[in-house]
């Protein structure tokens, strides 16, 4: 029996790394971004509708404020990039039902564009090879190739030509969750503005970050963590500076703003400290809410379907 409908898992993501270089010509800055899948999930359901129907998109779960409905959300634009490269006319309805907090720095719209692509291929039976579905994902946004593949990876150019990071063990976070998100391209640009006119060097990969993490070192890790948006974020949003501080106090391994913010991720040594701190956030006052969640974890993957 032809499938009607696939349901596909992907997970949110969070920066061990993001360092950016100067400005570019074109607007865009070169990046190298090492990034860590983490287990926190959107789940995208995607039903077959009758021909003529077009495409439809709905929004559930926990994290739906500001996601667009229409062709504006990401997976339309996945549908719609597939749709030309293939010569594809899709009559289907999209489910995105959120965990991924939005505009969080978490890459929840990618990661719902990775999982869109993935569950085309699926349903239409396109056969896509990986290397056809990263180079639609790159179309889309720096962040969607790393979407597909998840686990610990580097990312350079602009963020998405990607190559495997060695790593071993499990990493626990405590994520602080802002109740209002920041726009990435608001924080670029400040940090274009504080970098005024200081020399920017090319972007490295940052050596003792890739020893902690071949060594499960979390320690190392921890004290490795970098995020060149960090100081634009917190210029934009100062509270996340209160953030920072209430985590470093009740003794994280280390903190990072993920990707522009305003998530602050905070590495601990294991769950059970995870939950001291979750809990001494919540008391602080000073964030929306607060998750814990671990790392690596896989990339978009089918989990059910009809
Ligand atoms: P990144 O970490 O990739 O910079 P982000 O996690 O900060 O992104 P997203 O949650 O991806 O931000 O959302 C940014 C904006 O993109 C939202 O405010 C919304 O307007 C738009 N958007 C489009 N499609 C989606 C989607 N499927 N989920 C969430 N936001 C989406």
């Amino acid at each position: 029996m032809p499938v009607k409908s696939v349901t596909v898992r992907v997970p949110a993501k969070v920066n061990l790394q993001l360092s950016v270089g100067p400005k570019e010509a074109d607007g865009y800055h070169n990046l190298v971004s090492v990034f860590q899948a983490i287990s926190i999930f959107d789940d995208i359901t995607i039903k077959l509708g009758e021909p003529g129907s077009g495409l439809t998109i709905s929004i559930s779960g926990d994290q739906t404020h500001g996601v667009p409905a229409d062709a504006n959300n990401l997976a339309a634009k996945a549908v719609s990039l597939i749709s030309k490269e293939y010569d594809l006319t899709v009559d289907a309805h999209i489910e995105i039902k959120k965990s991924i907090p939005v505009a969080g720095g978490m890459a929840g719209g990618s990661a719902d564009a990775a999982g869109t692509i993935l569950g085309i291929d699926y349903l239409y039976s396109l056969d896509m090879t990986r290397e056809e579905m990263i180079e639609i994902a790159s179309k889309i946004g720096s962040d969607v190739p790393f979407m597909l593949s998840g686990g610990t990876a580097i990312g350079t150019g602009h963020g998405d030509q990607l190559t495997a990071a060695l790593s071993r063990g499990t990493y626990h976070w405590v994520l602080a969750l802002s109740t209002v998100g920041l726009s990435t391209p608001a924080v670029y640009a400040e940090c274009d503005r504080l970098r005024g006119e200081l020399e920017i060097v090319e972007p490295q990969t940052h050596e003792g970050l890739m020893q902690a993490l071949l060594g499960a070192d979390a320690p190392g890790v921890g004290a490795a963590l970098v995020n060149d948006l960090q100081l634009a974020a917190c210029s934009l949003r100062p509270a996340i500076r209160l953030v920072l501080d209430v985590g470093q106090e009740y003794g994280a391994l280390g903190a990072i703003v993920s990707g522009s913010g305003p998530t602050v991720a905070f590495l601990v040594a294991d769950q059970d400290s995870g939950l001291d701190l979750a809990v001494a956030l919540t008391s602080s006052g000073v964030v929306g809410s607060v998750a814990q969640a671990y790392g690596p974890v896989a990339g978009a993957k089918v989990i059910a379907t009809n």
